[in-house]
């Protein structure tokens, strides 16, 4: 049996990874501090005997017995409010965590993947985004700590790579979304929602003419599965290209869920990128992968998921995150 450390695996896509993976007939550990993350997300494979959880900073010195074979780094801050609050954490865990696993990688012999992002491009100034594309970040505006952490994460896993030999591999995620987002994490899709459940006004930041484009999980999932299995070293954008304005998003999310509430423009927040959308050529030709989830469909989904949620919770949730 295939052995797979997953960090981040209490997360909104660590969780998926793990389910993905036990699906293949995988060993799984996931290992999470639950800054952000939620032990309800994975609390369904607690009973299996092929999957372990380590509760564990991995900005720390990890130790995992046995052998591995995969190591995929998901552990970071992911939404622009949380990474704000724990600034430093999220420059760790993309600095030291990365250096942790991978010299875990290279004493176990294990190819490492390592959840990048489309922040790489900063306010790109080149769209859509291909890989060839440096990028257009600001390192000591807001967003500095995690656009800088991830950059810093691809230039180390680089590193090791050239000179240590490490098999990896680098995905670009552009703005994923479906069912176990924190209700709170202040992303727009689990907002917006939030707010009309609770028949509360939808908080569109700026004139909501900035563009992004959403990708539903599991179409992520399965791109990031190929190309952990791929030959391929260089990074690769995954997401879905299908881009909207903010305001059009905030229009298709009243009508979704039927509230009666309106968009209100909030100010937008410095250095929030104006355009974003992925050239997926690459991962059209690298490894046959596209996004075969309509945003309707999608969309759709992950409401149903918002629904199901206790009204205490939902409440409970109309807040942002409080770190100690
Ligand atoms: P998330 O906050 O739901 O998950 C992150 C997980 O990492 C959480 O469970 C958190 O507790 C854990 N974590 C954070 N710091 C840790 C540490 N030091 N040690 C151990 N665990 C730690 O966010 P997500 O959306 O699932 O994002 C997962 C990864 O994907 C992140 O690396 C993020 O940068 C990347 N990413 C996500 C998106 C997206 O749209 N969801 C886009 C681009 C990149
Ligand atoms: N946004 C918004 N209202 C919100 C939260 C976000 O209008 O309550 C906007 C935000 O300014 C950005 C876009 O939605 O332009 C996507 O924001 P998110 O935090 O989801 O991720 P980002 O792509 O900026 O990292």
């Amino acid at each position: 049996m295939k052995r797979v450390l997953i960090t981040g695996g209490a997360g909104f896509l660590g969780s998926h990874l793990c389910d993905r993976f036990i699906k293949e007939g995988f060993h799984v550990i996931a290992m999470d501090n639950l800054i952000t993350g939620d032990l309800k997300n994975i609390e369904h494979l607690f009973k299996l005997p092929n999957f372990e959880f380590y509760h564990h900073d991995v900005s720390k010195f990890i130790h995992v017995p046995g052998e591995l074979d995969y190591i995929l780094h998901f552990a970071s801050p992911a939404s622009p409010i949380d990474y704000l609050k724990i600034p430093i954490q999220t420059l760790k865990v993309g600095s030291l965590g990365i250096h942790n696993c991978l010299g875990l990688a290279r004493v176990k012999n294990a190819r490492v993947l390592i959840a990048s992002t489309s922040e790489v491009y900063g306010d790109p100034l080149v769209h859509p985004q291909t890989e060839e594309y440096w990028g257009n970040v600001n390192p000591v505006g807001p967003r500095g700590v995690y656009d800088e952490a991830k950059r810093f994460q691809e230039a180390m896993t680089m590193a090791y790579h050239t000179y240590h030999g490490v098999e990896t591999r680098i995905v670009r995620i552009f703005n994923t979304y479906g069912p176990r987002m924190r209700l709170n994490d202040g992303r727009v899709l689990p907002a917006f929602i939030g707010q009309a459940l609770r028949g509360e006004d939808l908080t569109m930041f700026g004139d909501g003419s900035q563009t992004r484009a959403f990708c539903y999980v599991d179409d992520l999932v399965e791109g990031i599965y190929r190309l952990l299995l791929s030959d391929y070293a260089q990074p690769v954008n995954i997401g879905n290209p299908d881009e909207i304005t903010i305001k059009e998003f905030g229009e298709e999310i009243i009508k979704l869920t039927g509230t009666s509430q309106k968009l209100i423009s909030l100010p937008l927040p410095t250095d929030d990128p104006k355009q974003r959308k992925p050239d997926i050529t690459k991962a059209k030709a690298i490894l046959g992968w596209e996004p075969k989830v309509s945003r309707a469909e999608g969309l759709k989904i992950t409401y149903e998921y918002f629904k199901s949620l206790s009204q205490d919770d939902l409440h409970r949730l109309a807040h942002h995150k409080e770190f100690k």
